[in-house]
C-alpha cells in the first residue's frame, strides 16, 4: 500500500503536489491503475489522486475546446467527431464512466488495448498542458507522446472550428469492442489530419498520408502510403500482418467519409 495520499483541490494544488513527479504515482479513474497497486504490480510511495482536482471539466471559449485530464471517457461520447465514435467504443458503461481522458493519454499499450483517444485528439490538433520538471508546458499530443516523459497531465485542447470528420474501426468480437485498429482524420480548412491508434504503442500521425494528399492522390493512393508511417506489431488482439492487410483500407474508408 501507498504510504502517502494525495488528494488536490483544484488544478494548482494537484499541480504543486505532483512537482517534478519524483516519487509519485498518478491515479485518475484507476481502471489501470488500481488493479495495478491491487495485485501488487505497482507498489507507490505516494499516490496522487486526481478525483477532487477540478479536472474534469469541458470548456468551449475563445475558440478553443479545453477538456481537463480527469473528464471522464463517458462525457466525450456526444461532443466532437472523430473523438465522439473513438469515446463511444472505449470499454463497456462502466469503464467510461470511470476511466479518463488523462488515463487514456498516459495509458502505455502494453499487450493489452488502451489509448483509443489518442488518434482522434492528434487527428484534432490537440495541445497538451503539463505540469512537472521545468513548471507547466504546452505542446502538441504528437510530441507529449513521442516524448514519453513522466509528466501530470492537466488538460488538452483543440480550436473549435468548422471540421469534417472520419473515423473507421476494426474491432474484435467483445463485450468490450477491444480496439485492433482505429483511423481517425479531420479536415479544417485546407488541411487534413490523419492519424492511427493501433499501429504502435501509441497513437500515431500521418504524415505520408497527409503529404500524398495534399499532393492530389486519391484517398486509395493516399492510404496505401499508411504503412510508411507505421509499422504496426504482433499482439494479443492481432498480428503485424493482419494489421498491415487492414490499415490502408480503414484510412481510405476514413478519408471517404469526409465531407467536402
Ligand atoms: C475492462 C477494460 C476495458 C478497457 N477498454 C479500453 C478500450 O476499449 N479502449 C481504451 O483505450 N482503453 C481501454 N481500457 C483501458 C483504460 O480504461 C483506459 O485507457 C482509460 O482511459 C484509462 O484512464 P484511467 O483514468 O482509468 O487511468 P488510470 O488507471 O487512473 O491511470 C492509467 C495510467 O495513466 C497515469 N495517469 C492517469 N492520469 C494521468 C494524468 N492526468 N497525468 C499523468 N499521468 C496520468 C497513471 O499514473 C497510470 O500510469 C480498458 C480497461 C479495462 C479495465
Amino acid at each position: 500500500m501507498a504510504s502517502e495520499v494525495l488528494l488536490p483541490t483544484s488544478p494548482a494544488e494537484a499541480a504543486s503536489a505532483f512537482g517534478d513527479g519524483s516519487g509519485v504515482t498518478v491515479v485518475a479513474g484507476g481502471t489501470i491503475a488500481l488493479p495495478d497497486i491491487t495485485h501488487g504490480r505497482m507498489h507507490p510511495a505516494r499516490v496522487l489522486m486526481l478525483a477532487r482536482s477540478g479536472l474534469d471539466r469541458i470548456e468551449r471559449s475563445g475558440g478553443a475546446v479545453t477538456i481537463g485530464a480527469a473528464t471522464p471517457v463517458a462525457a466525450l461520447v456526444d461532443g466532437d467527431e472523430p473523438l465522439a465514435s473513438a469515446a463511444a467504443h472505449v470499454g463497456d458503461d462502466e469503464i467510461r464512466g470511470q476511466a479518463t481522458v488523462g488515463g487514456n493519454l498516459c495509458a502505455s499499450a502494453g499487450e493489452t488495448p488502451r489509448g483509443d483517444l489518442q488518434a482522434p485528439l492528434i487527428a484534432l490538433g490537440a495541445r497538451v498542458r503539463s505540469a512537472g520538471a521545468g513548471g507547466e508546458r504546452v505542446e502538441s499530443l504528437e510530441d507529449f507522446l513521442a516524448a514519453d516523459s513522466s509528466r501530470l497531465v492537466l488538460d488538452v485542447t483543440y480550436d473549435d472550428t468548422p471540421r469534417s470528420a472520419g473515423y473507421a474501426a476494426a474491432w474484435r468480437p467483445h463485450a468490450h469492442h477491444y480496439t485492433i485498429l482505429a483511423v481517425a482524420a479531420v479536415r479544417e480548412g485546407g488541411e487534413t489530419r490523419v492519424a492511427v491508434t493501433g499501429g504502435g504503442p501509441t497513437g500515431r500521425r500521418c504524415p505520408s498520408v497527409e503529404a500524398a494528399l495534399a499532393g492530389g492522390a486519391s484517398t486509395r493512393d493516399a492510404a496505401a502510403t499508411v504503412l510508411d508511417d507505421v509499422d504496426p506489431a504482433d499482439d494479443a488482439l492481432a498480428s503485424a500482418w493482419y494489421r498491415r492487410r487492414v490499415l490502408p483500407g480503414l484510412v481510405q474508408k476514413a478519408l471517404d467519409s469526409l465531407a467536402g
